[in-house]
């Protein structure tokens, strides 16, 4: 190691590996989400942002990308969590679209949100998304009865992940929003079945209102998607450095994986 650099040394970590992430397109398959005019559909759209957000991934730091599903297929959101944790992730990012249901609701509301979980939504336009994007648990066995109880313990003993994935929404959120210009909705908290006992920070991202017409026009535009990515992928890094500057090198930028 003498020889190197004080450059070549800094320079290390990004040809370590970089960060293992998990993006998670929202719904697929029979489970459409949202739909916008001129046959923008969520999941279509979830799924192409996705894949922009990986490649930025990897090629601005050097991260391994996990995606919940690579094609228009069903995914159960309980499915999602296990794929995520079996791959021990450093973060974890849902990538998803907002609708309104009402022609005057479609016609005002637009803009980026961005959530966290908490056992409680911030607010009532929060709790009504996390509503829809849960509605696809239907029948299955984990989540449905909304065992609240062990829930808010297994978040209580997850805090860190907690405080974590708060900063990494607020990381994305600036970004996005600086990026694209698009009306900031803040960030946001609410009971999501897809971050609930994931073991990493993770946050889920409404890029925006494929109801509203304009709006759904700037989301169809891939120019646009790749200006989402690159945001999402700045945001990304930044909490990364947060991270890093507090528990050290090991954990992020650097070599990959945290030494449990
Ligand atoms: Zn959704």
């Amino acid at each position: 190691m003498r020889g190197l650099s004080l450059t070549l040394l800094l320079a290390l970590p990004a040809l370590a590996g970089g960060p293992l992430v998990v993006v998670d397109p929202g719904h697929g398959g029979d489970q459409p989400g949202a739909f916008g005019p001129d046959g923008l559909i969520e999941k279509n759209l979830a799924l192409s942002i996705a894949r922009k957000v990986k490649a930025q991934l990897e090629k601005e730091l050097g991260a391994t990308v996990v995606l919940t599903r690579d094609r228009d297929a069903v995914v159960h959101l309980s499915e999602r969590v296990v794929l995520a944790n079996k791959k021990r992730p450093e973060l974890f990012i849902s990538i998803h679209a907002n609708s309104m249901p009402t022609a005057q609701q479609r016609r005002l509301n637009q803009g980026i949100e961005t959530y966290f979980l908490s056992a409680a939504a911030s607010g009532e336009e929060a709790k009504k998304v996390a509503a829809r994007e849960n509605a696809e648990v239907g029948s299955q066995p984990k989540g449905a009865s909304g065992d609240t109880l062990s829930f808010i313990l297994a978040d209580l003993q997850r805090s860190e992940t907690h405080v974590d994935s708060s900063r990494l929404a607020y990381s994305i959120h600036e970004a996005l929003i600086s990026e694209t210009g698009a009306q900031d909705r803040g960030v946001q908290q609410a009971p999501f079945y897809v971050l609930m006992g994931l073991d990493a920070p993770a946050v889920l991202v409404e890029v925006g209102f494929v109801s509203h017409p304009e709006e759904a026009r700037h989301l169809s535009d891939a120019e646009y998607q790749a200006k989402l990515a690159r945001a999402i992928t700045v945001g990304v890094k930044q909490f990364l450095v947060q991270l890093e500057a507090r528990d050290g090198p090991s954990t992020s930028l650097g070599t990959g994986k945290k030494a449990d």
